[in-house]
This record gives structure tokens, sequence and C-alpha cells, in this order.
């Protein structure tokens, strides 16, 4: 089968220069040569970018514009003994090179898999004890088969037109279309007919059986961020570094807002596209990155924290898809050795600004609404909250990267050409894209495109 990745590479190739990849300097200049490059932003894929270049030989500086590294990978202690993902949260089984870099710092892979219970109409079933439809069951397989032997073109008509669509088409519907919304949208933080159905389609024929809800690393993602940061040399990573400027002549001229300017033989922006807009570009960006840059839209999601005294849902495994306000929640803490526990509500698109104004006492009676029916009174098992809105981080204005109808095969490889001495990285830019996996990916390319 002819993945995302291959797929993108071989119609970017063909499209037209699409995809004009910069000359590899590693044909120039020895692999030990000291050039300078700034990576823009120590997220997963700048600090990936750096680790590789500092590797090849290059001497490397990361401009960070907070005081910590790995971006939306922001792990936070909760109380000393749990740990909970404020953004990325799950490693796929696919996801092979971040896996591969856990082997390599010593970070241990933990098993965070769940087996959903549902709340739909007012009726609670446990897991296992609901499922779609056996006709509609039996329809997705083939759907999901029949994706194995699409043409690069039947993929390219995918694009023009949404998953929600692409599901009425194929005989979704009534209760069974209800539940593919709820869940399909947590994966991509709007509703499905926000989502491209080439986007969605590849990404579910694509990915291991729990769709890529597989593993985090014990201890916190971020932990792969602070290894990687050690691995570039903590020197090398400035914070409080935030980019408002990029001169390109011969060389490359990064300003930040404190006053401190770096030239640099080659650059990598690895800023979600929002961050890239508030940049003075000079000369500015092609008109086409331009563009691309103000059409990309990123998914609004709230990930509200719940911390419990005790561990009501009882087993370690707990998910739990409904169609009320908190839309999905989540066992955040799941075999973290501790008597208190921590539930997620993971809110999407609509939901998600609604449930970020929310203040604590308003959620709690959401919560008690959705769930005590079913799990009886809960109020005095709340012992902490906590929120994050992503669709008003000031840097992204949402969660990652949403490509809606028409924009898989003509945005996104537009983000992802080089400008003259710039490369750029990202999970938006990724195959992978809207993971971490995606983002170490990317990063990982501009360097290699560079050297
Ligand atoms: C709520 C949520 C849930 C997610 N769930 C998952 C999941 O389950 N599994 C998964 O694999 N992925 C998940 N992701 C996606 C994953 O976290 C991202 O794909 C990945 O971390 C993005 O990395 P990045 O390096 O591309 O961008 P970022 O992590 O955003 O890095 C960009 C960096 O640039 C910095 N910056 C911004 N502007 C400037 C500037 N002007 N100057 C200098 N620095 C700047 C930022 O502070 C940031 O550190 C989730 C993300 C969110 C938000």
């Amino acid at each position: 089968m002819t993945t995302r990745r291959k797929f993108l590479q071989q119609t970017a190739l063909a499209g037209a220069g699409l995809f004009v990849s910069a000359p590899s300097l590693a044909n120039i200049f020895s692999p030990n040569s000291n050039l300078h490059v700034v990576i823009m932003g120590a997220g997963l894929a700048g600090l990936s970018a750096a680790y590789k270049l500092k590797q090849k030989g290059f001497k490397v500086t990361v401009l960070e514009s907070q005081k910590r590294v790995g971006g939306r990978v922001f792990s936070h202690n909760i109380q000393p003994d749990l740990v909970i993902e404020l953004g990325g949260e799950w490693v796929g089984n696919s996801h092979t090179r971040l896996q591969e870099l856990c082997g390599e710092f010593n970070l241990e892979l933990e098993n965070n898999q769940f087996d959903t219970h549902l709340i739909y109409k007012d009726e609670y079933f446990p897991a296992g004890k609901w499922n779609y439809s056996e006709n509609w069951n039996k329809k997705f397989d083939q759907i999901i088969k029949e994706y194995e032997n699409f043409s690069d073109a039947d993929k390219l008509a995918l694009d023009q037109y949404d998953w929600w669509r692409f599901l009425i088409n194929k005989g979704c519907e009534g209760r069974d279309l209800d539940i593919r919304e709820l869940l399909d949208s947590t994966d991509f933080g709007e509703s499905i007919r926000h989502v491209s159905a080439f986007a969605a389609l590849a990404e579910y024929a694509e990915s291991s059986e729990k769709n890529e809800m597989d593993l985090k690393i014990k201890g916190g993602n971020k932990m792969l961020a602070e290894k990687l940061a050690d691995a570039i040399g903590r020197e090398n990573i400035l914070f409080d570094h935030k980019v408002s400027r990029v001169k390109q002549t011969d060389k490359v001229s990064v300003v930040c807002t404190n006053g401190k300017s770096f030239t640099a033989d080659k650059v990598v922006c690895a800023l979600p596209t929002f961050a890239m807009s508030k940049i003075d570009w000079q000369p500015g960006l092609p008109e086409n990155k331009a563009k691309a840059i103000q059409e990309l839209q990123y998914a609004r999601i709230n990930k509200r924290a719940i911390l419990f005294n005790e561990r009501f849902w009882k087993v370690e495994n707990f998910d739990l898809i409904t169609d009320e306000m908190p839309h999905y929640f989540y066992h955040a803490t799941k075999n973290q050795k501790a008597k208190e526990g921590v539930l997620i509500s993971y809110t999407i698109g609509e939901k998600a600004a609604v449930a970020a104004n929310r203040t604590h006492d308003r959620y709690q009676k959401e919560l008690e609404t959705t769930l005590s029916p079913h799990f009886g009174k809960l109020d005095h098992l709340v012992k902490d909250q906590l929120n994050y809105y992503w669709g008003a981080d000031e840097r992204t204005m949402g969660a990652y990267a949403l490509y809606g109808i028409g924009q898989w095969f003509t945005v996104k490889p537009i983000l992802a050409e080089p400008f003259e001495h710039i490369h750029f990285a990202g999970e938006h830019i990724a195959d992978w894209q809207g993971f971490m996996e995606g983002a170490i990916n990317t990063g990982e390319d501009a360097a290699d495109a560079i050297g």
C-alpha cells in the first residue's frame, strides 16, 4: 500500500515542482563543517532537527519563546506523584521513530490503551456492551480494505469532500453516524464535517488497531524533549527568545523581541503557522506560502483535568465517550500509583470553546449532570481542577493543524517548501500530521535537507 508519507512524496515530485527541495549541502560541505544553523522553536520538531544537525557536526542554536522545551508536549504534575499531559498524549504503535528515540534515551513506554464506555441518549453502556451495528462494522471493514487499492487519483478525489459526507455516502446513519462523529471528532479536534475525507480515511487505514492510542512515556512525554535538550546541549537552547524578524541575504539574521540577534548559514523554522504569521520576513515569504499560512486552521481542543480523591471508575483502562457537553473522558493517570486519579474531559470545536470559559463550579455541575446518573454522586470526590484551552494558546491558537476540504495535497506541500536558506518543520507538514511522531519526522527531514 502507498502510505500517506510515500504518496505525498510521489505526488509532490510529480506535481510540477510543488516540492522544490533545496540542494543538499552535504555535497558542498563536509558533514563535520562548522556551519551555524539557527532553529526556531524547541518543540519536538525543532529539538529533533537540532539533535540531528548537532550529530552531523553543525553548530546549532535553538531559540524558544517560552521558558521550557517541548512546546505542545506539555506534561504537568497535578500533584507530586501524578503527571498528566495537557498536550500530546498517546504514542502510537506505528510511531517507530519516537519509539526508537525513547530506546536511545532509555525512556520507558507504558501501555496507555483504553476500553471505551459510552453514554448515548442518557443511557450508559460499559466497555464491551456497546458496538456499531453489525451492518456498519462490516461496511467499515470493507472500506478500510478497499483503501489498500486506492489509486492516487482516488485519493486526490477523496480530498475534495469531508469525512462526514464520506460516511453518509457509504451508508453510515443514525446511531452509527452519531457515535462515529463523537469519536472521530476527538481525533481531529473539530466536527468531522470540517475534516478532509482523505485525511481521515488515510489515518484510520494506516493506523494501529486502537488508532495510535497505544502508549505513553513513563514520567511524562516531556521526558523525551528534556533528553533531546540534554543531548543538544542546554547551552545551545535559549529560552525567552521569541523570534520577531528573519532577514535573509547571503546569510540569515534572526532577531528576537529581547533585542538579541543571531547570524546563521541556515535556519530551521519549527513554528506553528500562527506563530509564523507574526514574524517579519525579509524578504517576504513567497505569496503561495503566505496564503497557505492564512488558510490553514488549527483544531480547538480543551483539556480539563479533574483530580478525584479516588478512582471511582474502578478500572485503570477507563475512557468514556458521551453525547453531552464534556464529550470525552479518559483516565489520564493510568497505572500511576496513588489513591487519587485524574479524568481529563476532552472537548473539541465549539464545545471546547464553551468548556474553556466555564468556571470550576459550573464545570462540576456539568460533570454531575453527565456522570452522576450512572456513577453516583461525585462532587465530594473532586479535589481539584485544571484547564488548558489550546484554542487560545498564543502561539498556535489551536491544538494541531486541521486539514479541511481540498487542502491536504495543496496547502500542505506549499507549507513544507524551503525558502532560500530556511527549511520548515512541524507537525502541520508531517505525514503523521497532528502527532508527535510527525513533528520528529519533519525535524529530522529538515536536518537532512541541510546536510
Ligand atoms: C491537546 C493536544 C492533544 C494532542 N494529542 C496528541 C496525541 O495523543 N498523540 C500525539 O502524537 N500527538 C498529539 N498532539 C500533537 C503533538 O503534541 C504535536 O504534533 C507536536 O508536539 C508538535 O510539535 P512541533 O514541534 O511541531 O510544534 P510545537 O510543539 O508547537 O513547537 C513549537 C515551539 O515553538 C515555540 N515558538 C512559537 N513561536 C515562537 C517564536 N516566535 N520564537 C521562538 N519560539 C517560538 C513554541 O513555544 C514551541 O515550543 C496533541 C496536541 C495537543 C495540543
